[in-house]
C-alpha cells in the first residue's frame, strides 16, 4: 500500500494536471513556504508585515496552494512573474484566513493587466480590476501594487475583486456571499439595505460613494474598509461591521 501510495506521489509529480485539486491542495499546504517568497511578502505587502508570526503562518500554506491552483495569465506584453502571483496571492488569502480557499473554487482564471486602467466592455474604461461572473479575475497591477502600499485609506483593488468572487460563491454577485448559518441571512440583508439606503442619500458614511452603485459594490467597498480600517467602521457603521466580522471570522480592529 505504501508502494502504491509513492508510485502514485510520483505520478502526480510527473502529470500535474492530472492531480487532483484536493490532493494537489494538502501537498502544496504541507510543503516548506519558499523564503523567497517570504522575502517578496515582507517588502511588497505591508498588511502581511503588520500581521502577527501567527497569522502569517496561517496564511503562507494557503498563499502556497493558491499560487499553484490557479491559471495566471498576463494581458498584452506582461508576463506574470512568480512575484506577482505571490503579492496577489496574498491579498486573496486575506479574506478567506478563516473561510478556507474552497470559496474560490469557481476562479477560472486570473488576467493580470500592465495599465493602470482597464477597458472592459459593458464596465467603462476606468476600472482598476473585474471580477466576471464566469469566474476570470481580472487586474491591474499597478493598481493592485498602489492599492498594497496606502495599507490605511480604505481602497485595496485586488482585495475589493476577490471580495465580489466570495460573493459570486453564492452562485451571484448580489452582495450576499455563502453564509455562516441560514439565521444570518435576514440581519445581513437588513444592514445591507439600511446602509445602502445610508450611502444613496449622501448620509455621512466612510465609505466611497461608489458602494451606493448596489448591494454587490457595498459589499466590496465596505469590505475594504473593514480590513484597512476596521476602527473606523466600526465606530460609524457597527451593525456593517458585525455582520462583517461574523462572516470573516476576522476582527481587525481588535
Ligand atoms: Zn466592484
Amino acid at each position: 500500500m505504501g508502494t502504491m501510495t509513492t508510485l502514485l506521489d510520483r505520478l502526480y509529480t510527473l502529470l500535474p494536471a492530472l492531480e487532483p485539486r484536493a490532493h494537489k491542495r494538502e501537498r502544496l499546504m504541507a510543503a516548506p513556504f519558499p523564503e523567497t517568497w517570504r522575502a517578496w511578502l515582507a517588502e511588497d505587502v505591508p498588511f502581511w508585515q503588520r500581521w502577527p508570526e501567527e497569522t502569517r503562518a496561517t496564511a503562507e500554506p494557503m498563499v502556497h496552494a493558491f499560487v499553484y491552483e490557479q491559471r495566471w495569465h498576463g494581458a498584452g506584453e506582461l508576463v506574470v512573474t512568480d512575484r506577482m502571483k505571490v503579492v496577489i496571492a496574498a491579498c486573496a488569502v486575506r479574506p478567506v484566513l478563516r473561510l478556507g480557499l474552497g470559496f474560490y473554487e469557481h476562479i477560472s482564471e486570473i488576467v493580470v493587466y500592465p495599465h493602470e486602467r482597464l477597458t472592459v466592455p459593458g464596465h467603462g474604461d476606468h476600472v482598476l480590476g473585474v471580477a466576471h461572473q464566469h469566474g476570470v479575475v481580472v487586474l491591474s497591477w499597478p493598481a493592485v501594487i498602489r492599492g498594497l502600499r496606502r495599507p490605511t485609506d480604505g481602497h485595496e483593488t485586488a482585495l475589493h475583486e476577490f471580495v465580489h468572487v466570495l460573493d459570486l460563491a453564492s452562485g451571484q454577485m448580489d452582495g450576499m456571499p455563502p453564509l455562516r448559518t441560514h439565521g444570518d441571512l435576514a440581519p445581513w440583508a437588513r444592514t445591507m439595505g439600511r446602509r445602502l439606503a445610508d450611502v444613496r442619500q449622501g448620509a455621512i458614511v466612510p465609505l466611497d460613494p461608489y458602494a451606493g452603485k448596489n448591494e454587490a459594490e457595498l459589499f466590496a467597498v465596505a469590505s475594504e474598509h473593514f480590513f484597512e480600517r476596521p476602527r473606523e467602521l466600526r465606530r460609524l457603521m457597527p451593525d456593517l461591521y458585525a455582520r462583517l466580522a461574523r462572516f470573516y471570522g476576522q476582527d481587525p480592529a481588535g
